[in-house]
């Protein structure tokens, strides 16, 4: 037998009967791979043939699964777009679990292949301390030296590294204070996913609206920047809320929005939710005209944003190695 871990695990069929089964699997940078043995009565086993399966193990994540043959259940799937569930109550589980799948369905195949998303059962408060109290989730490219420092929670970390082996190309972190409101975890599932498809599709005006981020914040203060002049942001905030209208209707979106400005955790998110609250389904953004326009803004600030460039190409050369400030900011 060619698989090195084995498991009683929970296998999930397309109408949500859950069923219990031994599995042997492993799992590397090209998927998941392995047999199952169903261990309750399944009446007729091919009935889930070329079916897409979800494959429940114990540590909490899941796996989309196509399961091939009989009579062995043999199963390779390089879908890699994965939800690890930390809460280890059932009932709290088997709501969120569900309710990240209805997000990443949303969006389906426009998705990069390979994402974790974490949901975690408390809060990480390093995010919280070092990015800011209102921080929700976030998301990170994975590179090589990614989880080199102590920033990202080891349970995080652990989940994405294996020894040397780089399971995904995206890590989502949720805490749990977000995912404990079901709007909160479609909004901002739905945000840190629609950055996967910028980093994905459009790197290079990912990376220079990333570099805005990385100024100093008198900087910010003085251009009296706001997450919703960044476009990447902008696009972030429409595609999440168009997302939670269609997932969850008007109602309870508007709810969690007023209840988030009435939460007033800082100036700057009261702000940022009034402005998402004025969003509709049809609102939309010029990625790459709009970036255009915020850098013809930030001329004045050439200096620190060729800093700012160089700091994020010595981290990652990948994604920052090629970016040419002259193209958003003319010559100088
Ligand atoms: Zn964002």
């Amino acid at each position: 037998m060619p698989y090195d871990k084995r498991e009683t695990a929970t296998f999930i069929a397309p109408g949500g009967q859950s069923y219990k089964a031994n599995i042997e699997y492993r799992i590397d940078k090209n998927g998941i791979s392995g047999t199952i043995t169903p261990l309750n009565l399944v009446t007729t086993l091919g009935q889930f043939m070329r079916h897409t399966l979800t494959l429940a193990l114990n540590d909490g994540t899941s796996y989309k699964i196509m399961v091939s043959l009989e009579p062995r259940w043999e199963f390779h799937s390089t879908d890699m777009r994965v939800i690890k569930v930390k809460a280890k109550d059932a009932a709290v589980n088997g709501q969120q679990r569900p309710a990240a799948e209805r997000v990443l369905n949303y969006f389906g195949d426009n998705l990069p292949s390979s994402v974790l998303c974490f949901l975690d059962d408390a809060d990480w408060s390093r995010f919280k301390t070092d990015i800011g109290p209102a921080n929700r989730g976030l998301q990170t490219v994975v590179r090589k030296n990614t989880f080199t420092d102590d920033f990202y929670p080891p349970e995080l970390k652990n989940s994405v590294s294996v020894g040397a082996n780089l399971l995904f190309d995206y890590a989502i972190y949720l805490h749990g204070s977000t995912c404990a409101n079901e709007v909160g975890l479609t909004m901002t599932l739905a945000h840190e996913l629609q950055h996967t498809i910028q980093h994905a599709n459009m790197r290079q005006v990912w990376a220079v609206n990333a570099l805005v981020n990385e100024l100093d914040r008198t900087i910010i203060q003085t251009m009296k920047l706001e997450w919703k002049d960044v476009p990447t942001e902008r696009e972030a905030r429409i595609v999440s809320k168009r997302a939670a209208l269609q997932l969850h209707g008007e109602k309870p979106v508007e709810q969690y929005i007023d209840a988030n400005i009435a939460a007033h955790i800082t100036p700057a998110d009261v702000s940022d939710w009034q402005f998402i609250r004025t969003l509709t389904p049809s609102s939309s953004v010029d990625l790459v005209g709009d970036t255009h326009l915020l850098f013809q803004r930030l001329k004045g600030h050439r200096a620190e944003l060729e800093q700012a460039l160089q700091r994020t190409r010595a981290d990652n050369p990948q994604d920052f190695g090629d970016i040419d400030l002259d193209v958003f900011l003319g010559k100088k």
